[in-house]
């Protein structure tokens, strides 16, 4: 059986996916024109999303983007860098977390420690110290 593609809830039409090359268009291209609708037993299902668990516990930091704690005062876009940082642990690729905190001028060794991120973060996250954290990690 072929990989297939699942559309919930019923009425969607377009998916959108996270391509950064050719090869990913020609693959999700081929994938799209072979697969089948609710071709997925309940054991599969089940296994993929036990598989995607086992994957976003992996992300480091609790951040969900929701970016009440922007701007920063020196234009650093700190859920951005999360949410590289998150990726690069949860792939274990830190050449594409470094190539597009290059490519979108993503600067956290800018950081001044003036905190006013952290007196407006949802979740009270120490911002200051994730950015540290996530810069060493990925050699910034
Ligand atoms: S602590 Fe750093 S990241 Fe947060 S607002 Fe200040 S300069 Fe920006
Ligand atoms: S407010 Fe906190 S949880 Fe929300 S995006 Fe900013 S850092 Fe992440």
């Amino acid at each position: 059986m072929g990989p297939s593609l699942r559309l919930e809830p019923p009425g969607v039409s377009v998916a959108i996916a996270d391509m950064s090359s050719l090869e990913q268009l020609a693959q999700n291209l081929r994938v799209a024109g072979e697969a089948v609708a609710d071709s997925l037993s309940i054991a599969e299902e089940v296994a993929v999303s036990n598989v995607r668990d086992a994957f976003r516990k992996k992300r480091p930091v609790p951040c969900p983007s929701c970016r009440p704690c922007m701007p920063c005062p020196v234009g650093i876009d700190v859920p951005r860098f999360f949410e590289i940082y998150n990726d690069a642990v949860m792939y274990d690729d830190t050449e594409t977390a470094m190539e597009l905190c290059r490519d979108e001028r993503i600067e956290p060794g800018d950081c001044t420690e003036c905190r006013v991120c952290e007196g407006r973060c949802a979740k009270r996250l120490p911002m200051v110290d994730w950015l540290e954290t996530g810069r060493s990690y990925l050699g910034l």
